[in-house]
């Protein structure tokens, strides 16, 4: 952990994923022999000498105990195992999934720049922008998000320094050309940073031209809905340097009980997402089939909006996905059918054990004109439920979205 002050052990990279969660950010010999590492709670760290103060101090933004801010080895054996599951070199923890979005922003853009965001990002990053950004003088202009190569080329403006990204959009599902967007900002010296919440390590955002990728590890990396948590991952010395700068210049901190938790979440990680990805196609199928159902916002299923850049670029799918109604049925029945469903949450986030259904017409906000559907649009969230309960489940909502219906066509 200590022998190359912070960077992510290169060996763990010729393992596969599972093997990789299973071994990465492990304490070795310095737990006493335990497997995990263990909650390192502080914030003074002492020293015996002021010589080896001093000397701790010039190892700015490594993986050396300075104070609690600076992280410890619990903060490190997270980082360590997020940097090597995105194929990146350094990782920094922050306290939330939004931080994880604002940090890297506040990092590369100041008075007078210009960002770009597409027009399905993830709302409260929308309005950081609207707001604190505009503030600070940044201006942001909000792109379709399945702009090609050419159309981000016309979007670039002199002061650009960041082309935001997010794919697939976390309520409507555009899959985004991450390496055609890339390929147009990176010829005119802007960064590319991207939210990954949703593709996690079924994409590779170094190998695809992003600078900096952001996660949500209040999702599936926890996964157990009980726990705020975020990761911002850079794979060179630069924007290592730019990020882990503005997180401390922030304040930024993760408390350690929180990232033991997502260590250990991140242990079965991959059946996890391997049961909920199968779940939730098996869903999916299931509702395209449903007469009710105008399409299924689901990268994944063959035919669906984006489902040719996801196989070209994705190697799997998360476990949420959206599902627009036939227009025939008004935004009120589709409440009435989530109303009806039992083992369906109604409620914000997703990536834990349990199934979550929410309106997602109504509730989104765009600005460049994208994200139109003629009828009303659900968002649901596969948890490790049995699909066939899940499925009998959304049965009855149907009954239930009929009844809404027949009972307004009465009136
Ligand atoms: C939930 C979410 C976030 C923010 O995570 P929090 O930990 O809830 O702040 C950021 N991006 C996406 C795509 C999300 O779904």
């Amino acid at each position: 952990m200590d022998d190359n002050h912070g960077a992510a052990h290169p060996d763990g990279r010729k393992h596969r994923f599972r093997t990789r969660l299973s071994h990465a950010g492990r304490p070795g010999t310095k737990a006493y022999g335990f497997v995990n590492t263990p909650v390192h709670r502080g914030s003074t760290v002492l020293f015996p000498t002021v010589g080896e103060r001093l000397g701790a101090a010039a190892h700015r933004f490594e993986q050396v105990m300075t104070y609690g801010t600076q992280g410890g080895p619990t903060h490190w054996a997270l980082e360590n195992m997020i940097a090597e599951i995105e194929g990146g070199t350094r990782c920094v923890v922050v306290s939330t999934g939004l931080a994880a979005v604002t940090t890297p922003l506040l990092a590369y853009l100041g008075a007078g720049d210009h960002c770009l965001m597409p027009d399905s990002v993830y709302g409260p990053a929308r309005s950081f922008a609207e707001g604190m950004m505009a503030r600070c003088g940044i201006e942001t202009t909000f792109y379709d998000p399945t702009v090609d190569e050419a159309g981000m080329a016309a979007l670039l403006r002199p002061n650009t320094k960041v082309v935001y990204t997010e794919s697939p959009g976390s309520h409507t599902f555009e899959v985004q050309d991450i390496p055609a967007i890339a390929r147009a900002a990176h010829a005119r010296g802007a960064k590319v940073l991207m939210d990954n919440t949703w593709g996690f390590h079924f994409f590779q955002p170094f190998t695809h031209g992003v600078d900096v990728s952001i996660q949500a590890l209040t999702k599936y990396a926890c996964g157990h809905s009980d726990v705020l948590l975020g990761s911002v991952t850079v794979n060179s010395e630069e924007d290592w340097q730019a990020v882990r700068g503005a997180s401390s210049a922030l304040g930024q901190y993760a408390s350690a009980d929180d990232c033991w938790l997502a260590a250990r979440g991140l242990r079965t990680l991959g059946i996890r997402l391997q049961a909920q990805m199968e779940a939730a196609v098996e869903v999916a199928h299931w509702l395209r089939h449903r007469p009710e159902v105008a399409q299924v916002l689901h990268p994944a299923l063959p035919g669906a909006p984006g489902h040719a850049i996801w196989k070209r670029d994705f190697t799997g799918a998360c476990s949420l996905f959206g599902i627009e109604l036939k227009p025939e049925y008004s935004a009120e029945a589709s409440h009435a059918m989530i109303d009806a469903l039992s083992l369906f949450g109604i409620g914000a986030s997703w990536g834990g054990y349990e199934s979550l259904a929410i309106p997602t017409t109504g509730f989104i906000t765009r600005t460049a004109g994208t994200g139109k559907f003629a009828g009303p649009v659900i968002r649901i969230h596969v948890g490790l439920e049995d699909p066939a309960d899940l499925i009998a489940d959304l049965d009855i909502g149907f009954a239930a979205l009929h009844a809404y219906r027949g009972r307004n066509l009465d009136e």
